[in-house]
């Protein structure tokens, strides 16, 4: 893949901000350059020194953890931080497009709406999987990123392997992002294990599913390293905070606990699916690989709100394209479950 085509001139021409931690990358020293306070913080804890602008620990953690190099990783806040950046660094405003695949996550078009990027959509099939003529017929040559998320949301399903490899196969000059949010519920492989054999692969991932981190704050992209150069290239220096980075190379000592999680959620979501079956106004429930359930319903809207009214949230997807009278249901603690499957029961 030609990057120097990929990427916006101006983009590979930035002159980035020096931090200055970004001079000297010792731990030991005389620390007289970033116009701190030499002594603590207010909190009488010790945040009074600006974070690793890079994240090396983590990203070293990581790296072993997923084998990929330290340098084909880029740590953000949330995975909207990557989402955003990559499309900043890639398309042209009122020029360029990005390439959906509706029902799907949110932020891929909010963030080219943002930045007045055109999006063109691909729908998804009835079963909310890739529709390659879709594709195919939505890419253009101002087309510079196609965006797939599996497992989907809000569907929740894993779409086709092959049909990602198509894509990736038929546009090497484009960008092709896989955004694995909820990965670690799905009984299959992650793409990461295809970025040695395509440039044009970027794989999204986050702390804020499986790994119950979500109130943190990290997303995780995973691509070629040129790539990540130019993110690091337009990020805010100091994107993730102290405690943000201690706190993650702590949960990576934790794997075997973020497994139990994804077990047990798996299998509540598995009575979850039974329990909902047997309820008449239930229509429909989607194959999930997630942490989630797709159901129709016969009035999702006034279920809706009679679920809002009993203070059981959940989410309105009755608007969306191919979704028609459906919510999702996030899968809850058992008793969670339980309120949720009673309120459902008495709602008629
Ligand atoms: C939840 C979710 C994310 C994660 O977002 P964060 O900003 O990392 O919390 C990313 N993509 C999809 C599809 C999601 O559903």
């Amino acid at each position: 893949m030609d990057f120097n085509q990929l990427i916006r001139p101006h983009i590979l021409k930035l002159q980035p901000y020096a931090s200055a931690r970004d001079e000297y990358s010792g731990k030991e020293g005389t620390f007289l350059d970033a116009n701190e306070n030499p002594f603590s913080s207010v909190s009488g804890e010790n945040f009074n020194r600006y974070p690793d602008p890079y994240q090396w620990e983590i990203k070293n953690k990581l790296s072993v953890l997923k084998g990929v190099s330290p340098e084909s990783i880029f740590l953000g806040n949330g995975s909207d931080e990557p989402i955003d950046l990559l499309i900043k660094a890639v398309c042209e405003p009122l020029q360029n497009n990005i390439v959906i695949m509706p029902p799907t996550y949110g932020m891929y078009k909010v963030c080219a709406d943002i930045q007045q990027v055109y999006v063109q959509q691909a729908p998804l099939s009835e079963a909310f999987d890739i529709d390659l003529d879709n594709v195919f017929d939505a890419i253009n040559s101002a087309t510079k990123m196609i965006w797939i998320c599996s497992p989907n949301n809000p569907s929740g399903n894993l779409v086709n392997r092959d049909a990602i490899y198509q894509i990736l196969k038929a546009f090497p000059e484009k960008l092709v992002i896989v955004d694995e949010a909820y990965i670690d519920f799905a009984d299959s492989l992650s793409f990461i294990t295809e970025l040695q054999n395509f440039e044009n692969l970027v794989v999204l991932q986050t702390f804020s599913k499986a790994w119950g981190m979500a109130g943190l704050r990290l997303g995780v992209a995973y691509c070629n390293p040129f790539i990540i150069k130019i993110l690091n290239k337009i990020k805010y220096p100091y994107n993730l905070n102290i405690l943000t980075q201690q706190k993650l190379v702590e949960a990576l000592e934790k794997v075997a606990e973020k497994n139990e999680f994804v077990e047990k959620i798996n299998q509540l979501r598995v009575e979850l699916a039974s329990e909902l079956l047997k309820i008449s106004s239930v229509v429909k429930i989607y194959p999930s690989d997630s942490n989630m359930l797709l159901v129709k319903f016969k009035e999702a809207k006034k279920l809706f709100d009679y679920l809002l009214s009993q203070k059981v949230i959940v989410r309105d997807r009755s608007n969306v394209v191919l979704c028609e009278d459906c919510l999702r249901l996030s899968i809850g603690t058992k008793e969670e479950n339980e309120i949720l499957l009673n309120a459902i029961k008495s709602s008629v």
